[in-house]
Protein backbone atom coordinates (compact mmCIF):
# COMPACT_ATOMS: atom_id res chain seq x y z
CA UNK A 1 0.00 0.00 0.00
CA UNK A 2 2.93 2.32 0.76
CA UNK A 3 5.81 1.48 -1.47
CA UNK A 4 9.47 1.79 -0.43
CA UNK A 5 9.41 5.02 0.72
CA UNK A 6 6.42 6.09 3.29
CA UNK A 7 5.47 9.77 2.70
CA UNK A 8 3.04 12.02 4.70
CA UNK A 9 0.72 14.32 2.42
CA UNK A 10 2.82 17.82 2.16
CA UNK A 11 5.75 14.98 1.46
CA UNK A 12 3.95 13.75 -1.60
CA UNK A 13 2.60 17.44 -3.09
CA UNK A 14 6.21 18.15 -2.98
CA UNK A 15 8.17 14.87 -4.76
CA UNK A 16 5.06 15.65 -7.29
CA UNK A 17 5.84 19.60 -7.59
CA UNK A 18 9.52 18.51 -8.29
CA UNK A 19 8.81 15.48 -10.50
CA UNK A 20 6.13 17.54 -12.74
CA UNK A 21 8.64 20.22 -12.45
CA UNK A 22 11.24 18.64 -13.62
CA UNK A 23 8.69 17.85 -16.71
CA UNK A 24 8.22 21.00 -17.59
CA UNK A 25 11.82 22.29 -17.57
CA UNK A 26 12.41 19.47 -20.18
CA UNK A 27 10.12 21.10 -22.35
CA UNK A 28 11.06 24.63 -22.33
CA UNK A 29 14.84 24.03 -22.21
CA UNK A 30 15.30 20.87 -23.96
CA UNK A 31 12.41 20.85 -26.67
CA UNK A 32 11.59 24.44 -26.96
CA UNK A 33 14.47 26.60 -26.60
CA UNK A 34 17.28 23.93 -27.63
CA UNK A 35 15.84 21.85 -30.19
CA UNK A 36 12.65 23.89 -31.83
CA UNK A 37 14.72 27.35 -31.62
CA UNK A 38 18.44 26.48 -31.18
CA UNK A 39 18.84 29.14 -28.92
CA UNK A 40 20.88 26.92 -26.12
CA UNK A 41 23.59 23.77 -27.05
CA UNK A 42 23.33 21.85 -24.00
CA UNK A 43 25.74 19.18 -22.91
CA UNK A 44 25.03 15.78 -24.25
CA UNK A 45 24.73 14.00 -20.91
CA UNK A 46 21.98 16.88 -20.17
CA UNK A 47 20.74 16.74 -23.11
CA UNK A 48 19.98 12.97 -22.90
CA UNK A 49 18.60 13.14 -19.14
CA UNK A 50 16.05 15.49 -21.15
CA UNK A 51 15.34 13.13 -23.76
CA UNK A 52 15.17 10.27 -21.05
CA UNK A 53 12.98 12.22 -18.65
CA UNK A 54 10.73 13.25 -21.55
CA UNK A 55 10.56 9.57 -22.91
CA UNK A 56 9.74 8.53 -19.07
CA UNK A 57 6.61 11.26 -18.29
CA UNK A 58 5.27 12.13 -21.28
CA UNK A 59 6.47 10.24 -24.38
CA UNK A 60 7.19 13.16 -26.92
CA UNK A 61 9.10 12.27 -29.73
CA UNK A 62 11.34 15.36 -30.20
CA UNK A 63 11.00 15.45 -33.72
CA UNK A 64 7.23 15.67 -33.72
CA UNK A 65 7.34 18.19 -31.21
CA UNK A 66 10.05 19.97 -32.59
CA UNK A 67 8.21 20.31 -36.53
CA UNK A 68 4.89 21.03 -34.83
CA UNK A 69 6.39 23.59 -32.90
CA UNK A 70 8.26 25.29 -35.60
CA UNK A 71 5.30 25.20 -37.81
CA UNK A 72 2.85 27.18 -35.11
CA UNK A 73 5.44 29.91 -35.63
CA UNK A 74 5.53 29.93 -39.14
CA UNK A 75 1.87 29.56 -39.99
CA UNK A 76 0.71 31.47 -36.42
CA UNK A 77 -2.69 32.71 -36.33
CA UNK A 78 -3.32 30.90 -39.94
CA UNK A 79 -5.51 28.13 -40.74
CA UNK A 80 -1.94 26.03 -41.16
CA UNK A 81 -1.10 26.57 -37.79
CA UNK A 82 -1.71 23.20 -35.95
CA UNK A 83 -3.48 25.11 -31.96
CA UNK A 84 -4.59 28.47 -33.05
CA UNK A 85 -7.06 29.35 -30.54
CA UNK A 86 -7.98 32.58 -32.81
CA UNK A 87 -8.72 30.12 -35.44
CA UNK A 88 -10.13 27.09 -34.07
CA UNK A 89 -11.57 28.70 -30.64
CA UNK A 90 -10.14 28.67 -27.42
CA UNK A 91 -12.03 25.79 -25.23
CA UNK A 92 -10.76 23.36 -28.46
CA UNK A 93 -7.19 23.94 -27.69
CA UNK A 94 -7.63 24.56 -23.98
CA UNK A 95 -9.35 21.37 -23.90
CA UNK A 96 -8.29 19.55 -26.92
CA UNK A 97 -4.42 20.70 -27.22
CA UNK A 98 -3.24 17.11 -26.60
CA UNK A 99 -5.49 16.02 -29.19
CA UNK A 100 -4.76 18.90 -32.06
CA UNK A 101 -0.95 17.89 -31.29
CA UNK A 102 -1.69 13.83 -32.00
CA UNK A 103 -3.37 14.44 -35.16
CA UNK A 104 -0.58 17.27 -36.47
CA UNK A 105 2.24 14.71 -35.50
CA UNK A 106 0.57 12.30 -37.98
CA UNK A 107 1.59 15.07 -40.49
CA UNK A 108 4.16 13.53 -42.68
CA UNK A 109 4.95 16.57 -44.75
CA UNK A 110 5.11 18.61 -41.22
CA UNK A 111 7.42 16.39 -39.61
CA UNK A 112 9.62 16.00 -43.06
CA UNK A 113 9.82 20.04 -43.69
CA UNK A 114 10.15 21.33 -39.98
CA UNK A 115 11.47 18.26 -38.36
CA UNK A 116 15.13 18.49 -39.11
CA UNK A 117 18.29 18.36 -37.14
CA UNK A 118 16.68 16.62 -34.36
CA UNK A 119 18.33 13.54 -32.77
CA UNK A 120 18.49 10.32 -35.08
CA UNK A 121 20.54 7.84 -33.53
CA UNK A 122 20.48 4.51 -32.01
CA UNK A 123 18.48 5.30 -29.31
CA UNK A 124 15.94 7.58 -30.96
CA UNK A 125 15.22 4.77 -34.02
CA UNK A 126 14.95 1.71 -31.48
CA UNK A 127 13.70 3.07 -28.07
CA UNK A 128 12.49 6.34 -27.74
CA UNK A 129 10.71 6.37 -31.58
CA UNK A 130 8.76 2.95 -31.70
CA UNK A 131 8.57 2.22 -28.34
CA UNK A 132 7.06 6.14 -27.41
CA UNK A 133 4.17 4.64 -25.39
CA UNK A 134 6.39 2.63 -23.03
CA UNK A 135 8.18 5.00 -21.07
CA UNK A 136 5.38 5.86 -19.14
CA UNK A 137 4.63 2.26 -17.89
CA UNK A 138 7.66 2.24 -16.24
CA UNK A 139 7.22 5.27 -14.65
CA UNK A 140 4.02 4.18 -13.63
CA UNK A 141 6.31 0.95 -12.50
CA UNK A 142 8.42 3.19 -10.79
CA UNK A 143 6.11 5.49 -8.67
CA UNK A 144 4.01 2.47 -7.82
CA UNK A 145 7.14 0.94 -6.16
CA UNK A 146 8.39 3.82 -4.48
CA UNK A 147 4.89 5.66 -3.18
CA UNK A 148 2.56 2.40 -3.33
CA UNK A 149 -1.12 3.70 -3.60
CA UNK A 150 -0.25 7.21 -3.71
CA UNK A 151 1.87 6.69 -6.26
CA UNK A 152 -0.90 5.92 -8.84
CA UNK A 153 -2.14 9.68 -8.74
CA UNK A 154 0.95 10.90 -8.58
CA UNK A 155 1.82 9.44 -12.08
CA UNK A 156 -1.64 10.40 -13.05
CA UNK A 157 -0.73 14.25 -12.42
CA UNK A 158 2.78 13.63 -14.37
CA UNK A 159 0.67 12.36 -16.85
CA UNK A 160 -1.52 15.18 -17.07
CA UNK A 161 1.45 18.20 -16.90
CA UNK A 162 2.43 18.66 -20.43
CA UNK A 163 -0.90 17.86 -22.28
CA UNK A 164 -2.82 20.47 -19.88
CA UNK A 165 -0.30 23.09 -19.43
CA UNK A 166 1.72 23.41 -22.20
CA UNK A 167 -0.57 22.21 -24.78
CA UNK A 168 -3.68 23.99 -23.18
CA UNK A 169 -2.69 26.74 -21.17
CA UNK A 170 0.16 28.12 -23.35
CA UNK A 171 -0.64 27.20 -27.15
CA UNK A 172 -4.49 28.19 -25.70
CA UNK A 173 -4.50 31.36 -23.34
CA UNK A 174 -1.30 32.21 -24.38
CA UNK A 175 -2.50 33.30 -27.63
CA UNK A 176 -5.86 34.64 -26.13
CA UNK A 177 -5.74 36.30 -22.34
CA UNK A 178 -2.95 38.25 -20.82
CA UNK A 179 -0.73 41.19 -21.53
CA UNK A 180 1.52 42.05 -24.30
CA UNK A 181 4.54 43.53 -24.16
CA UNK A 182 5.10 43.50 -27.66
CA UNK A 183 2.52 44.55 -30.65
CA UNK A 184 3.85 41.00 -32.93
CA UNK A 185 1.73 40.10 -35.77
CA UNK A 186 0.30 37.22 -33.97
CA UNK A 187 -2.18 37.13 -31.09
CA UNK A 188 0.52 36.08 -27.99
CA UNK A 189 0.34 37.00 -24.88
CA UNK A 190 2.63 36.80 -21.38
CA UNK A 191 0.22 35.18 -19.38
CA UNK A 192 2.39 35.92 -15.92
CA UNK A 193 5.34 37.98 -15.44
CA UNK A 194 6.80 35.71 -13.40
CA UNK A 195 7.51 32.58 -15.30
CA UNK A 196 8.24 29.79 -12.77
CA UNK A 197 4.92 27.06 -13.12
CA UNK A 198 4.99 26.84 -16.36
CA UNK A 199 8.99 26.96 -16.47
CA UNK A 200 8.62 30.54 -17.83
CA UNK A 201 6.90 29.41 -20.76
CA UNK A 202 4.05 32.00 -19.56
CA UNK A 203 6.31 34.91 -21.15
CA UNK A 204 5.06 33.84 -24.52
CA UNK A 205 4.37 36.78 -25.85
CA UNK A 206 8.05 37.51 -25.03
CA UNK A 207 8.76 34.72 -26.96
CA UNK A 208 6.87 35.14 -30.23
CA UNK A 209 8.46 38.43 -30.26
CA UNK A 210 12.08 37.40 -30.30
CA UNK A 211 11.64 33.37 -30.92
CA UNK A 212 15.24 32.45 -30.95
CA UNK A 213 16.24 34.06 -27.57
CA UNK A 214 16.65 32.05 -24.92
CA UNK A 215 15.66 34.21 -22.47
CA UNK A 216 12.29 34.81 -22.36
CA UNK A 217 12.28 37.54 -19.69
CA UNK A 218 12.44 41.28 -21.06
CA UNK A 219 11.40 43.22 -18.54
CA UNK A 220 12.52 43.71 -15.08
CA UNK A 221 9.97 43.04 -13.12
CA UNK A 222 9.43 39.54 -15.36
CA UNK A 223 10.84 36.43 -14.40
CA UNK A 224 12.06 33.69 -16.64
CA UNK A 225 13.03 30.17 -14.00
CA UNK A 226 13.95 28.32 -17.63
CA UNK A 227 16.77 31.32 -18.07
CA UNK A 228 18.14 30.59 -14.94
CA UNK A 229 18.60 27.04 -15.07
CA UNK A 230 19.91 27.71 -18.38
CA UNK A 231 22.36 29.87 -17.02
CA UNK A 232 23.36 27.18 -14.13
CA UNK A 233 24.12 25.02 -16.63
CA UNK A 234 25.97 27.17 -18.58
CA UNK A 235 28.08 28.41 -15.65
CA UNK A 236 28.63 24.92 -14.98
CA UNK A 237 29.70 24.19 -18.49
CA UNK A 238 27.39 22.16 -19.08
CA UNK A 239 25.59 24.18 -21.83
CA UNK A 240 26.04 27.64 -24.14
CA UNK A 241 23.84 30.10 -24.64
CA UNK A 242 23.48 30.35 -28.83
CA UNK A 243 21.24 34.18 -28.94
CA UNK A 244 19.52 36.42 -26.88
CA UNK A 245 17.37 39.46 -27.18
CA UNK A 246 19.90 42.03 -28.61
CA UNK A 247 20.70 44.67 -26.59
CA UNK A 248 20.03 48.41 -27.49
CA UNK A 249 21.62 51.23 -26.29
CA UNK A 250 20.87 55.23 -26.95
CA UNK A 251 24.69 56.69 -27.47
CA UNK A 252 24.73 60.09 -26.20
CA UNK A 253 27.64 61.18 -28.74
CA UNK A 254 25.89 59.38 -31.68
CA UNK A 255 23.85 61.77 -33.96
CA UNK A 256 23.61 60.11 -37.29
CA UNK A 257 21.82 57.20 -38.71
CA UNK A 258 24.17 54.56 -40.18
CA UNK A 259 24.14 50.49 -40.48
CA UNK A 260 24.27 50.16 -36.60
CA UNK A 261 21.05 52.12 -36.31
CA UNK A 262 19.54 50.05 -38.94
CA UNK A 263 20.24 46.55 -37.50
CA UNK A 264 19.21 47.89 -33.89
CA UNK A 265 15.95 49.00 -35.39
CA UNK A 266 15.73 45.34 -37.39
CA UNK A 267 16.25 43.85 -33.81
CA UNK A 268 14.11 46.16 -31.63
CA UNK A 269 11.43 46.82 -33.96
CA UNK A 270 8.12 45.99 -31.59
CA UNK A 271 9.82 48.52 -28.44
CA UNK A 272 11.02 50.65 -31.11
CA UNK A 273 7.13 51.59 -32.12
CA UNK A 274 6.01 51.67 -28.81
CA UNK A 275 8.32 54.79 -28.16
CA UNK A 276 7.26 55.84 -31.25
CA UNK A 277 3.75 55.76 -29.88
CA UNK A 278 3.82 56.44 -26.45
CA UNK A 279 6.24 60.01 -27.24
CA UNK A 280 5.30 61.16 -30.89
CA UNK A 281 1.70 59.57 -31.09
CA UNK A 282 0.16 59.75 -27.80
CA UNK A 283 0.26 63.51 -27.35
CA UNK A 284 -2.19 64.14 -30.12
CA UNK A 285 -4.28 61.69 -29.22
CA UNK A 286 -7.02 64.15 -27.91
CA UNK A 287 -6.80 66.23 -31.15
CA UNK A 288 -9.42 65.45 -33.32
CA UNK A 289 -8.58 62.69 -36.29
CA UNK A 290 -8.80 65.46 -38.78
CA UNK A 291 -6.19 67.60 -37.08
CA UNK A 292 -3.17 67.86 -39.93
CA UNK A 293 -0.95 67.43 -37.50
CA UNK A 294 -2.00 64.01 -36.05
CA UNK A 295 -2.65 62.63 -39.17
CA UNK A 296 1.08 63.28 -40.49
CA UNK A 297 2.48 61.85 -37.52
CA UNK A 298 0.30 58.62 -38.41
CA UNK A 299 1.53 58.52 -42.20
CA UNK A 300 4.83 58.98 -40.81
CA UNK A 301 4.17 55.90 -38.48
CA UNK A 302 3.07 53.81 -41.66
CA UNK A 303 6.21 54.76 -43.59
CA UNK A 304 8.73 54.13 -40.57
CA UNK A 305 6.48 50.36 -40.44
CA UNK A 306 7.57 49.64 -43.95
CA UNK A 307 10.99 49.65 -43.46
CA UNK A 308 10.61 46.06 -41.95
CA UNK A 309 8.21 44.93 -44.44
CA UNK A 310 9.86 45.54 -47.21
CA UNK A 311 12.72 42.56 -47.29
CA UNK A 312 14.10 42.24 -50.43
CA UNK A 313 16.09 45.88 -50.33
CA UNK A 314 19.54 45.80 -49.70
CA UNK A 315 21.35 47.17 -46.70
CA UNK A 316 21.96 50.18 -48.28
CA UNK A 317 18.80 50.80 -49.93
CA UNK A 318 17.08 50.84 -46.49
CA UNK A 319 19.56 53.01 -45.13
CA UNK A 320 18.68 55.54 -47.79
CA UNK A 321 14.90 54.80 -47.16
CA UNK A 322 15.56 55.36 -43.29
CA UNK A 323 17.80 58.65 -43.93
CA UNK A 324 15.12 59.81 -46.28
CA UNK A 325 12.36 59.10 -43.73
CA UNK A 326 14.01 61.23 -41.23
CA UNK A 327 14.70 64.19 -43.30
CA UNK A 328 10.87 63.99 -43.94
CA UNK A 329 9.73 64.09 -40.69
CA UNK A 330 12.05 66.87 -39.64
CA UNK A 331 10.64 69.17 -42.63
CA UNK A 332 7.32 68.72 -40.33
CA UNK A 333 8.78 70.50 -37.73
CA UNK A 334 6.50 68.68 -35.07
CA UNK A 335 8.69 68.50 -32.02
CA UNK A 336 7.62 65.29 -30.96
CA UNK A 337 8.90 63.87 -34.20
CA UNK A 338 11.96 65.60 -34.05
CA UNK A 339 13.08 65.14 -30.69
CA UNK A 340 11.99 60.98 -32.26
CA UNK A 341 14.83 61.36 -35.11
CA UNK A 342 17.57 63.01 -32.42
CA UNK A 343 16.20 59.59 -30.48
CA UNK A 344 16.67 56.98 -33.41
CA UNK A 345 19.83 58.77 -34.43
CA UNK A 346 21.54 57.83 -30.87
CA UNK A 347 20.10 54.23 -31.28
CA UNK A 348 22.79 51.47 -31.76
CA UNK A 349 23.86 47.88 -30.94
CA UNK A 350 25.82 46.75 -28.23
ZN1 LIG B 1 2.70 30.35 -29.51
ZN1 LIG C 1 8.74 28.77 -29.69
Amino acid sequence: MHGLVSLSIWQIALVTFILTHITIISVTIYLHRCQAHRSVTLHPIISHFFRFWLWLTTGIITKSWTAIHRKHHAKCETKEDPHSPQVLGLSTVLWRGAELYKAEAKNIQTLNRYGQGTPNDWLERHIYTPHSDKGYLIMLAIDLTLFGVSGLTMWALQMMTIPFLAAGVVNGVGHYYGYRNFDCLDASTNLFPIGIFIGGEELHNNHHTYPTSAQFSVKKWEFDIGWQYIKLLAMLKLAKVKRQIPKIVLDKNKHRIDIDTLKAIFNNRYSLLRTFQKKVERPFKHFSQNCLEYQQIRNMKRQLQQLWTISSKTNSELLEYLHDWCQRAEALKIKQLADFVAYLRSYTLV
